[in-house]
């Protein structure tokens, strides 16, 4: 232990150090850590401001003691729902597809001679809601989210059922008033969004969902239309490929699961 400091120099440390140089106020307060001697004499020439502030500070302590901490309030649970699997940013695109798909019924309805475009657009309809949910431009909290480690493929899928919960009722609704085959309307939607969600792990979600988009329209959608008639991908019969595509993809798109945990520049 240092020798103990001169009773003047302890006062004057008690008045607030005025008058000692850095070193002596250093020196001082080393030895009072370890002197309960020099301490009990600081405390008796404590002042009377800095007894009444001790004084203060040791009331407020004991209320806050006695009170107990703060209750913390549990989170509301629709706060985690809304977090997890919606994202604002998909509203508007959801909202078109809802109206792209009720037009094509509309369309159906009134000229039924012409292909159904229900069906034509069924496998592309999830493809905007899918690109933007998973699309750092779309969501503001893209860079906090990926960092998490929830991040990764069970996100993109709970988003991507966010997607496929507005998508598949107005396929169906759709699909139903029109009088086509429910299978051939919502199996090659699940079958492309398992696409998307497949090839996404390659080259990205957005660039998937846009290449099999644009790949469908100019293959498909666009000839049908010119000779309408509805392509044979779209007959009863390709109902069994459609299911194995999905299945096949899906698997295909669990196995590339850890491309989704890197912050790569093309998501
Ligand atoms: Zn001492």
């Amino acid at each position: 232990m240092t020798t103990h400091p001169h009773p003047a120099v302890i006062t004057r440390y008690a008045e607030g150090g005025s008058g000692l140089d850095d070193a002596t106020v250093w020196s001082v307060e080393v030895h009072l850590e370890g002197c309960p001697g020099c301490r009990s004499r600081l405390a008796g020439t404590a002042t009377d401001d800095t007894r009444a502030l001790l004084d203060r500070v040791a009331a407020g302590l004991a209320e806050g003691i006695e009170a107990g901490p703060d209750p913390v309030r549990p989170p509301r649970p629709w706060s985690a729902v809304h977090r997890r699997w919606l994202v604002w940013a998909l509203l508007p695109w959801l909202t078109m597809t809802v109206a792209v798909l009720a037009c094509a019924f509309v369309l159906a309805s009134v000229r039924p001679e012409v292909p159904s475009l229900v069906l034509l657009l069924a496998p592309v309809a999830p493809l905007p809601g899918v690109a933007v949910a998973w699309s750092r431009r779309a969501d503001p909290a893209w860079e906090l989210i990926a960092g998490t480690p929830a991040a990764g493929l069970p996100m993109l899928l709970r988003r991507t059922a966010s997607v496929l919960a507005v998508v598949v009722p107005a396929l169906a609704l759709a699909g139903a008033g029109t009088g086509v085959s429910l299978a051939l309307a919502l199996l090659p939607c699940l079958a492309f969004t398992a696409a998307t969600v497949a090839l996404g792990a390659v080259v990205g979600v957005r660039r998937a969902a846009v290449g099999l988009g644009v790949l469908w329209t100019l293959a498909v959608v666009l000839p049908s239309v010119a000779t309408m008639h509805l392509p044979v991908v779209l007959r009863p019969g390709s109902v069994p490929a459609w299911a194995l595509a999905t299945v096949a993809l899906a698997a295909f798109a669990a196995s590339r699961a850890s491309g989704f945990r890197r912050l790569s520049s093309h998501n």
